[in-house]
């Protein structure tokens, strides 16, 4: 044979082929031209070149027998053309942006989506495992038409299976079965789902498959022209009742026989309904019309007949099933449906494509608004389930990846490798140093995506986790692992962090923290939050097992018990507070937003009313007052761990009270010095609690420790130090 003879048989097949396709289009309502879709296929298979199938025959047929399968389902142009290239960028040079060119991002993104659901790896596991996967392959195809596509593309892979070899044919089908068929099942596609079942079943027990198929041809043999009289009576009786209709008979699929006599243990001849008749009419009310011929036609068999046009099946299905027993005493079972619902139990979620013409426009997040409302109508239990099912799959807040080893791990949506690790193992997590996503590193921020690998790296000199991953996690088990962690790992540590949370918690919902130094109310505290000391209460908070904010809301109810069985007794707590929104002042402080907490002067620059001052949240001791003008405050105020702790304060007016305070005196040394200045003070009639004077090299230097009530005391007091006779300087103590 010449080569150019061999080009032009080629050429003739191929062209044969593409005319198949013709003819499921001209079929479909949805495509109007052929045009784009001629030009897919002469680009497809330019760019298959001379690539083979095993059976010999161009590439390219491949694409056009799914091509065609996706025009019978009544699916878009875009998607018979992204049929017809689905395998060009997995497969060719051809590349996403080329396709985008030529026909379109919508077409390039379905072909994209395609491509990786063609490389998902999938290995035979546990039913939960399979199940991951099947929801993992409809999350990562975002489009329905992509999973649709990917249906066909199964499928005449799995009619040309005989090709393979026995390795991949146990493979493939395996793999059909058990992802491929129920999400057929799953998303309605009747007719599907079963031809890959009966095509997987034949590689997967040829013996029980080849056993059932004898069994039916033996039964036909018995029953000879059963079929056939049977539908012709039907057909006969429809015409008396003047019901336009048409009338189909089959055998039952052998997958569901076998699944009948080797999941309920059935004897093949118990099987009620290996004939089916199906009376497919115009609208609901000649379905029942049907019924009800049939009953007076044949004996129907009681419990038998179920009604899912009234009580539509999960995945949408919809038709009268009853079984009735034949002049022959042979069992039958009749399905009576409508054109519309025959489309749909044949294609399923395919079949609406037809009517609904939006969809294509419609922004994603649409997409599945009619399916969901169809589903949610629905009250059913099966419907039920099977919403919760369509709903993860289709509207996922999870994320699906593989370990390295290929298990799938089903995650929360917006997971981290952390979360990925601590799935694993707590000690997987505790340990990580580093994780890598498809082979790369990334940081540990990364959110994964649908289909990634994801693999950790741990060493055993890890330092454990960092406090921040518990933000980065998404999924409780690891918050609650990080957590556990903490708890065991870093006591001290956590005994800091926690009080600094509870510390900013109580001023938060301005709760005083002199409450704690209540011995009365502090063990009735201790024993409501179930600790024994408040540094398990800390270290509790620090590592996460209480929050904050639920311990303060224990406390305040704890507070109000007290209040009210000591308003009683007629006494009152320690943080007791009368009522009014201004906070009450403590020691003539008042604390900005806080009422009641404790109030100390800091020793290092001693304020008296009308010093300007800012107060200083300490570690449970409350709030310390310092100058504005103190060392103290400038320089911890510029460190960041502290900044916040500063709070705002002022003097309460009105009052009289006395505050200590200090001061240093330098003068040059002479008898009576000391003895003047107390002179002075004591004029000035200021309470002196303490005075040391020291003399160092003839200078000087009295310490005075004092009580004023105010600056403007304060500074008369210095000015008229200021003029004893020797006195060189007069100074406030942290100036
Ligand atoms: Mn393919």
């Amino acid at each position: 044979m010449d080569i150019s003879r061999q080009t032009t048989d080629i050429d003739a097949l191929c062209e044969e082929r593409y005319r198949k396709l013709e003819e499921a289009i001209a079929q479909s309502t949805q495509i109007k031209s052929t045009e784009r879709i001629r030009r897919a296929y002469e680009y497809a298979r330019a760019a298959h070149g001379d690539q083979l199938r095993k059976d010999g025959s161009p590439y390219i047929t491949h694409p056009l027998a799914a091509a065609v399968i996706v025009a019978e389902m009544g699916l878009d142009e875009e998607s018979v053309i992204a049929a017809l290239l689905h395998d060009v960028i997995e497969d060719t040079e051809v590349t996403h942006e080329d396709v985008a060119k030529q026909f379109g991002e919508s077409v390039a993104a379905i072909v994209e989506g395609v491509t990786k659901l063609t490389k998902m790896r999938y290995t035979s596991k546990e039913e939960e495992q399979m199940e991951n996967l099947r929801k993992m392959l409809l999350a990562m195809a975002r489009d329905i038409r992509v999973v649709l596509i990917k249906m066909a593309d199964r499928l005449h892979n799995m009619r040309t299976m005989e090709y393979q070899s026995s390795q991949k044919q146990l493979e493939k089908s395996r793999e059909t079965m058990e992802i491929y068929a129920p999400i057929a099942h799953r998303l309605g596609m009747q007719k599907i789902k079963l031809e890959l079942e009966d095509l997987s079943l034949l590689y997967l027990d040829p013996v029980g498959y080849r056993e059932i198929e004898a069994a039916l041809q033996e039964r036909e043999t018995k029953n000879a022209g059963f079929m056939e009289r049977t539908e012709a009576a039907i057909r006969r009786r429809m015409e008396e009742a003047h019901v336009t209709c048409a009338v189909q008979s089959r055998t039952k699929d052998i997958y569901s026989i076998y699944r009948k006599m080797y999941g309920k243990s059935m004897e093949f001849e118990e099987i009620m309904d290996i004939y089916a008749f199906r009376v497919i009419v115009d609208d609901i009310a000649e379905c029942y019309n049907v019924l009800g011929c049939i009953h007076e036609l044949y004996k129907p068999v009681p419990g038998r007949f179920k009604d899912y046009i009234g009580t539509p099946k999960p995945n949408m299905y919809q038709s009268l099933h009853t079984t009735v027993i034949g002049s022959e005493g042979i069992p039958f079972e009749v399905q009576i449906r409508t054109w519309e619902m025959h489309r749909t139990a044949e294609y399923g979620i395919a079949a609406h494509w037809k009517y609904k013409d939006g969809i294509q426009g419609r922004a994603d997040e649409d997409k599945f608004a009619w399916i969901r409302n169809l589903l949610e109508t629905q009250e059913d239990s099966d419907a039920s389930d099977f919403i919760s099912n369509l709903k993860v799959d289709m509207f996922a807040d999870e994320v699906y990846v593989f370990t390295p080893h290929g298990d799938v791990k089903a995650l929360p949506a917006g997971a981290t490798p952390i979360d990925f690790a601590y799935s694993i193992h707590s000690a997987i997590g505790n340990r990580m140093t580093c994780a890598k996503v498809n082979g790369r590193i990334v940081p540990f921020s990364h959110v994964l995506q649908n289909g990634d690998v994801v693999e950790v790296i741990t060493s055993s000199t890890s330092k454990g986790p960092s406090r921040d991953w518990l933000t980065l996690v998404k999924s409780s088990e690891a918050r609650n692992k990080i957590r556990q962690w903490f708890k065991k790992e870093r006591r001290e540590e956590n005994i800091v962090t926690g009080r600094a949370a509870f510390e900013a918690e109580m001023r938060r919902q301005a709760v005083p923290l002199t409450v704690l130094s209540d011995e009365k109310a502090l063990p009735r505290l201790l024993e409501r939050l179930s600790v024994s000391a408040l540094d398990d209460m800390y270290a509790s908070i620090g590592y996460g097992g209480l929050s904050a904010q639920k311990t303060v809301n224990n406390i305040k109810d704890e507070m109000r018990l007290i209040e009210r069985t000591a308003k009683k007794l007629g006494a009152s707590p320690v943080w007791a507070s009368a009522d009014g929104k201004q906070p009450h002042p403590v020691n003539g402080i008042v604390v900005e937003g806080i009422d009641n907490c404790l109030v100390k002067f800091s020793h290092c620059c001693m304020p008296v009313p009308g010093d300007e001052v800012v107060g200083f949240i300490t570690r449970g001791y409350g709030v310390s007052i310092h100058r504005t003008d103190c060392r103290n405050y400038a320089s911890s105020a510029e460190r960041e761990e502290e900044r916040d702790r500063w709070i705002r304060v002022h003097w309460a007016p009105g009052e009289d009270d006395l505050y200590s305070t200090a001061i240093a005196i330098t003068a040059e040394d002479r008898d009576g010095l000391v003895m003047d200045i107390a002179t002075v003070l004591s004029s000035l009639k200021v309470k002196v609690d303490a005075l040391t004077a020291r003399n160092q090299q003839g200078l000087a230097t009295v310490y005075i420790t004092m009580r004023v009530h105010d600056k403007s005391e304060l500074a008369a007091a210095m000015t008229k130090i200021m003029n004893v006779r020797n006195v060189k300087e007069v100074k406030r103590q942290g100036a």
